[in-house]
């Protein structure tokens, strides 16, 4: 007997009341949202093997939210530390103004220089993967918020950089841990160049070059 066994994503969307949105300030309707991988057989769903997605949504502005914090959008702390990261790697983490400009332009959120410290702090241990980061982070965020991530680290990169192979692997990479294609990177990253790098000075040498 020939069996056919393959995998499908479920998506489930259920309504969960007015609630107050961190972006809209107000009261809103919201909305869970599940996108399940199953196992199944002969097409029929058998097992929930995992949730891809798990997150509240905020029906006026379409932010997606860890359930438990509906004051800021589930990517805006990504967002922060992935900022930090590539400053601290490029060794420009003395920037915290430019740290702070990148989030706001790109969130719309503050990005405190005690939260920037402490960001710093963080990943300055070593032990931090930040790919780990990223990968727990993901299924509490949409296509929206997963944009606001590689813009940023897309910009962060730019401003501190002429880039190079290995510093859009390093984007590519993050996208990869968001679980979206790479057609989606560089969707990101061509929003990022139309908005004119969000108007935020380089900080590298050579800006005479231009090259991007
Ligand atoms: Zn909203």
């Amino acid at each position: 007997m020939l069996f056919l066994f393959g995998e499908s994503v479920r998506s489930k969307c259920t309504d969960v009341g007015s609630h107050d949105c961190g972006v809209c300030r107000g009261r809103q309707p919201f909305t869970e949202q599940i996108e399940s991988l199953w196992f199944c057989l002969f097409a029929i769903p058998l097992i929930r093997i995992e949730d891809r997605a798990r997150y509240w949504r905020c029906e006026n502005c379409l932010s997606a939210f860890d359930r438990n914090n509906l004051e800021e959008p589930a990517h805006v702390p990504l967002v922060k530390r992935v900022i930090a990261y590539l400053l601290l790697g490029y060794r420009q983490d003395q920037h915290e103004s430019i740290a702070s400009e990148i989030c706001l332009k790109i969130t719309g959120f503050e990005y405190s220089g005690r939260e920037y410290k402490e960001a710093i702090a963080f990943l300055d241990r070593g032990d931090v993967e930040m790919a780990d980061i990223v990968r727990t982070s993901a299924p509490a965020m949409n296509a929206i918020g997963k944009q606001a991530v590689l813009e940023a680290a897309f910009l962060t990169t730019y401003l501190c950089c002429d880039m190079q192979y290995e510093d859009r692997l390093r984007i590519n990479l993050i996208g990869n841990s968001l679980d979206v294609g790479l057609e989606f990177v560089e969707y990101a990253i061509q929003q990022t160049r139309k908005q004119n790098y969000y108007g935020v000075r380089r900080l590298m040498h050579s800006e005479s070059v231009g090259s991007e």
